[in-house]
């Protein structure tokens, strides 16, 4: 069936992107971090493009989305990174999830969780080396480290991990970098001083996988640059190959005269007679509002402006007397090989981060994933 609008994605460049990843990497493991529905892109089918790729463990940010990946029946090592309260870590310990533990008293709830399972559970401690977001530092990570060691002496738990992110490795030279990754070491060892015995330290994100060798350690987890977006723009693609492409048909193209006020406000004026086409996505469906005027899409193999407010459920292109129909495929964003603007390109044009323009795209436009086997 054919619908209105559709995210493609692009299953293979997924896998092409892990591989660049990995040469990166060296010798170190693979974490896919596909939080967010893999930043918009499906959690499962990208997941699975992940682990074709050579990926070998798989990172969320919540727990619902690691048990949305068991159920899908992915029994590959997946971490929870981010731990709040309350949330069923017996389910989380049952189906053999790994946890990001960054307090004691999230520690403690793991544990009872481990007792009631009668199960161990696995987590990694989170070492707080500078972002000041999650995880401990100063004498909570000794207290940290201090409980963890004492919780796996009783058996419920496996310290298995330690990790910490950055807050600035998209902004190589920054000199929070060298303060982070020292940071961590210093944890680390100690840590280990007291007797943890990690299996993986973990540090790097898409930016220090690509730019920061020494950040690598056992395992490094990219985010945006498995979905082929730059994490350091002002460095180029690094040969990565976005895999979304947003389209839509155009849902009614007509002619309209000189001096039309167009969408919601007016904001746009018709200079001539001309032709409108509307596009049937919205801020409903993603498409920031703060496009308005601004946001280019590519219609009939020529770039043009977003006409007038975005709406909730559509805008307008004008085609000036460009041929366009009603159904005719317009590209709002890909990886730029038909000269449709990138992801990249609409992040830049308004002031924000790849990141958002492809994880805010909405649950009402249709994922495919052409060419995958079915
Ligand atoms: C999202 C996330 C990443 C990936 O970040 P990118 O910048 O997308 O590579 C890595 N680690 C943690 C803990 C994350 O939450």
């Amino acid at each position: 069936m054919r619908v209105p609008a559709e995210a493609r994605v692009d299953l293979a460049a997924i896998g092409d992107n892990i591989g660049l990843l990995r040469e990166h990497a060296g010798g170190a493991e693979v974490m896919a971090m596909v939080k967010a529905e893999a930043y918009g892109h499906g959690l499962v089918e990208a997941a699975r493009a992940a682990l074709a790729g050579g990926a070998s463990w798989l990172g969320v940010a919540k727990l619902a989305e690691a048990l949305r990946l068991r159920e899908a029946g992915l029994t590959v090592r997946t971490l929870v990174c981010l731990g709040v309260p309350g949330e069923p870590y017996e389910e989380a310990v049952a189906r053999d999830v790994d946890l990001t533990v960054g307090a004691v008293w999230l520690l403690d709830e793991v544990v009872r969780a481990a007792e009631r399972a009668g199960r161990q559970a696995r987590v990694h401690l989170k070492a707080d080396t500078g972002m000041s977001r999650g995880g401990a530092c100063g004498a909570d990570w000794e207290a940290l480290v201090g409980a963890a060691l004492k919780a796996e002496a009783t058996g419920h738990v496996r310290v298995a991990g330690v990790m910490s992110h950055f807050a600035c490795a998209d902004e190589p030279g920054h000199p929070s970098i060298a303060a982070q990754l020292g940071a961590f070491t210093e944890m680390v060892a100690h840590a280990e001083r007291a007797g943890a015995r990690f299996e993986v330290r973990h540090l790097a994100n898409s930016a220090a996988t690509l730019t920061l060798p020494e950040a690598r350690f056992d395992l490094v987890r990219p985010g945006i640059a498995i979905y082929g977006l730059t994490p350091v723009p002002r460095l180029g693609t690094f040969g990565l190959r976005p895999a979304m492409t947003l389209v839509a048909d155009a849902a009614l193209v007509k002619r309209v005269p000189a001096g039309r006020g167009v969408s919601y406000g007016h904001t746009y004026t018709t200079r001539e007679a001309t032709t409108l086409a509307v596009v049937p996505v919205g801020y409903g469906d993603g498409i920031p509002r703060h496009g308005s005027n601004v946001l280019e899409v590519l219609a009939g193999g020529r770039r043009r402006t977003i006409a007038g407010r975005v709406c909730m459920d559509q805008f307008v292109i004008d085609l000036g007397d460009d041929r366009l129909s009603a159904g005719d495929e317009i590209i709002l964003f890909g990886p730029g090989d038909l000269g449709e603007p990138t992801a990249q390109e609409w992040a830049d044009a308004l002031g924000t981060i790849s990141y958002e323009i492809v994880t805010r795209i909405g649950s009402r436009v249709p994922r495919a994933y052409p060419g995958r086997a079915l």
